[in-house]
């Protein structure tokens, strides 16, 4: 493989610093990893189209450098938040069914911090993160997903209507119980109760 596309990184650093008004390792892993996913798909990144489907295991600052690197966004429905608390993006090419997960390898913030010197921590992760080659720094594993990937990604203009609250449903994320047509919220699923 050629080296990484390195060149981009100071770029798209930009774009999610300003999201943030602070850069920090996160975004740098975010970006660093949705370089990578780009290799590995052999697809041009950041997308302008929907070809890509982003599950990021952790919000913040992490899920925005992957979205800048990457071009899979929430707000385009090409990035998915699975909550699990994890620095890690699995990156699915919805053309071919290839996937991928890449997370920082495990040993990373010690080597960082076993190679730092007089270096702060924080410093120490900034200039690796942002330096190391891929193979230092990440660990890829080729996956195939145990979701519903048309299910999830659904049709445009879908809608349904809730029997017992009356809300709209989009998406088909609605449930069929007893003959009724159920948002999750009315089928017991709700994360939230009249206060
Ligand atoms: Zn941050
Ligand atoms: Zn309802």
């Amino acid at each position: 493989m050629t080296a990484p596309p390195l060149d981009a990184l100071p770029a798209l650093l930009a774009r999610s610093s300003a999201l943030h008004s602070h850069l920090c390792p996160r975004q740098v892993l975010g970006a660093r990893i949705g370089l990578r996913a780009a290799r590995e798909l052999d697809l041009s990144f950041p997308r302008t189209d929907k070809r890509v489907l982003v599950f990021v295991e952790t919000d913040g600052c992490f899920a925005d450098g992957v979205s800048v690197a990457s071009g899979c966004w929430l707000g385009r429905r090409t990035m998915r938040l699975v909550d699990h608390g994890k620095v890690a993006a699995t990156f699915v090419d919805l053309k071919t069914g290839r996937a991928v997960r890449i997370i920082p390898r495990t040993d990373l913030r010690a080597r960082v911090r076993a190679g730092r010197g007089e270096q702060k921590r924080w410093d120490a992760y900034m200039a690796a993160y942002q330096t190391w080659p891929d193979d230092d720094l990440l660990t890829v594993t080729p996956v195939t997903l145990t979701v519903d990937l048309k299910a999830l990604v659904s049709v445009a203009g879908k809608r349904a209507v809730c029997d017992a609250c009356g809300e709209e449903i989009i998406n088909e994320r609605e449930v069929a119980r007893g003959g009724r047509t159920l948002c999750r919220d009315c089928a017991g699923e709700a994360y939230w109760q009249p206060a």
